[in-house]
């Protein structure tokens, strides 16, 4: 094998130390898992409670969901081979964007292959060197990623500081366009952005806004689309931007917005031009989980309720779940180290929580980042909850 000297330098301390890990179990990534996460499952022969899925609603065994998805297979086979603008378009692709832009209640909406490519479509194609992009700290990797694709100004605001964001907006009167991007619930932390008060702030100084509701679509707001629709100002965002992947249980991403703006997006996003299109059967299973979501309106009754023991478990526990009021419970332990150590503990004793450390999260503000679900059962999560009672007294974490 041909090896490039170069490279081999630079990558190798970093490579070996994961091979290592892998070698002698010590890994804490990755784990393969041998069935479905519903509540439970098995990760190679072991059985687990599961408090790391973004499958909020349960849907992704959903029996409506699975035909639904298996008959649009048997129709379409597996892949479109295509990108959406040449044969890449099926009218199951047609009528899940009609779907998503109804519940939106926006005039177009556009699906593209994945959340991540979602949002590094609508930044790079709306942002020119005459655009300043004003952004979140704790905004997640795809909106990052998706600034960096654009030759835009940038300015980060501390996390949810708004007087921050009105700084910067006020010195920005020299620029054509103003973009503010924000998440409804933050992906690492589980806070919500104060989003009326953005929305006040985007009005005042005449800049455009675009929100990531991956965290909140589909649970959170009068209308279930996220906390744009908690605080009421649906009509005042220009720009939702949702994944599948998470309360639709399926994989793909698209963007809620007006129908200038869609067609634009879609014309000029190389994300939607030059990415072959989501598969039929993850078009229909998502259509699908969009349906039964509306009609089992129990499952988001049931995400809030195991949310909300499981949180209240933990700070009874004296364990520190930052600002979180959603069902993504961050766990703080700070150090690095133990934090893979505790995760691998809990995994051995039966509960699997992902750990989050850089760059997912700021140097040593590592944490165990759970994600509760309607499929727990109360059993599970008080089991969990003597888990890490135990694992963190181990550790002296808490008393
Ligand atoms: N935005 C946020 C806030 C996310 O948490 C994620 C996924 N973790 C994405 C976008 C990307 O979505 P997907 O994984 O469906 O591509």
């Amino acid at each position: 094998m041909v090896k490039n000297k170069g490279l081999v330098a630079k990558i190798a301390p970093e490579a070996e130390y994961i091979i290592q890990g892998k070698e002698s179990g010590a890994y804490v990534f990755e784990p393969h898992f041998s069935s479905a996460q519903r509540g439970k499952a098995t990760i190679g022969d072991a059985k687990v409670v599961v408090l790391t899925s973004n499958n909020y609603l349960d849907l992704a065994t959903h029996p409506e969901v699975i035909v639904a998805a298996k008959t649009a297979l048997e129709k379409y086979g597996t892949g479109t081979c295509g990108a959406r603008l040449h044969n890449g378009t099926t009218e199951l692709h047609v009528q899940l964007e009609k779907a998503c832009a109804e519940f939106f209640h926006t005039e177009d909406a556009v699906v593209l292959s994945a959340g991540y490519l979602a949002n590094l479509a609508v930044i790079s194609a709306l942002a020119d060197d005459e655009t300043i992009i004003i952004t979140d700290q704790y905004n997640h990797m795809s909106i990052v990623d998706g600034i960096a694709l654009t030759n835009a100004q940038v300015r980060i605001f501390q996390h949810n500081n708004l007087e921050k964001l009105e700084y910067i907006l006020k010195n920005s009167s020299q620029f054509k366009q103003k973009l503010i991007v924000v998440e409804g619930v933050y992906s690492m932390e589980g806070d919500l952005a104060p989003l009326d008060e953005i929305v006040n702030l985007s009005e005042k100084y005449d800049a455009s806004l675009l929100v990531d509701e991956a965290h909140s679509f589909g649970f959170i707001g009068e209308n279930s689309c996220g906390v744009a629709d908690l605080k009421n100002v649906s009509d005042k965002v220009h720009l939702r931007m949702t994944t599948f992947s998470k309360s639709l249980a399926n994989v793909g991403g698209c963007i809620a917005t007006d129908r200038k703006t869609a067609e634009y997006i879609r014309h000029n996003a190389h994300q939607y031009i030059f990415n072959a299109s989501l598969p039929p059967a993850t078009v229909a299973g998502t259509l699908a989980a969009l349906k039964v979501l509306k009609k089992e309106p129990w499952r988001q009754e049931k995400l809030w309720e195991n949310t909300i023991r499981f949180r209240h478990g933990l700070q009874k526990l004296g364990l520190s779940t930052m600002d979180s009021c959603s069902p993504i419970v961050p766990i703080y332990v700070g150090d690095d180290q133990k934090n893979m150590e505790i995760t691998k503990e809990l995994l051995a004793k039966g509960v699997y929580i992902a750990t989050a450390i850089f760059p997912a999260v700021p140097k040593n503000e590592s944490r165990l980042r759970a994600t509760i679900t309607a499929a727990l059962s109360q059993e599970d999560i008080d089991f969990a909850l003597q888990k890490i009672a135990e694992v963190f007294q181990k550790h002296g974490l808490i008393a």
